[in-house]
């Protein structure tokens, strides 16, 4: 792998959580932004190692907002890393798919007056999805991990990954987190973004199978 690296490992320390401990290391990057690389094991010279790549949700992990799934993908990926005895989960600080929190939140009232999370987005000048994964490239090729297997359900960012020279073995299905409220935007993340979703076919259906619209239960 061979990123070019333009932050440093800033802190590192050993950080007790509800799933176990971490190795817990902060990474300051080039703009002065502070990612975090949540690990267990060994990671250096890795091959095929379990990598979850996670951007921040504050209303989601610290609200426990059931208008997306991030909470609990991201509890998800701190357990299977738990379980499986190594693993990494890279925290990037890109709110809102990249457009930051409060533009998540004029979105979130878009939302509410009827339109999806693609829409609203374009409406407030956004392209879909502004998240960038280059920072990720950089501390994994800083961690000499070789190569990964990604714990996700988005196409986009494997290849967001690849292009930042990371080397993606494979991808593991990382499904969880649906609920009431975030079904239809889960299902707009698979229609519209081309996101990877097979628990999709357990919700609601109409004769010819496709999933009822439930974008109404997004209104508070
Ligand atoms: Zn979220």
């Amino acid at each position: 792998m061979s990123a070019q690296v333009n932050g440093r490992f800033y802190a590192k320390t050993s950080l007790p959580t509800e799933h176990g401990p971490f190795d817990l290391r902060v990474w300051r990057a080039a703009d002065g932004k502070e990612h975090l690389a949540l690990s267990v094991g060994a990671l250096d010279g890795a091959e095929g190692l379990p990598v979850r790549v996670h951007s921040e949700c504050l209303t989601g992990e610290v609200l426990s907002s059931l208008k997306c799934d991030c909470k609990a993908q991201l509890n998800a990926a701190l357990t299977f890393i738990q379980r499986n005895g190594l693993g990494l989960v890279i925290y990037l600080r890109q709110e809102g798919r990249g457009i930051g929190l409060g533009n998540k939140i004029r979105a979130y009232e878009l939302q509410a007056q009827g339109a999806d999370t693609v829409d609203a987005n374009r409406m407030l000048g956004f392209d879909d999805d502004l998240r960038r994964y280059d920072v990720a490239g950089e501390i994994l090729s800083a961690l000499n991990v070789r190569s990964v297997v990604l714990l996700t359900n988005n196409p986009a960012k494997i290849e967001g990954l690849r292009a930042a020279g990371v080397v993606v073995e494979e991808r593991q299905p990382h499904k969880v987190g649906l609920n009431e409220v975030n079904a239809a935007y889960l299902q707009t993340k698979r229609a519209r973004m081309g996101h990877l979703f097979d628990t999709l076919d357990t919700l609601p259906t109409d004769e010819e199978g496709e999933v009822i619209d439930q974008g109404h239960l997004e209104r508070p």
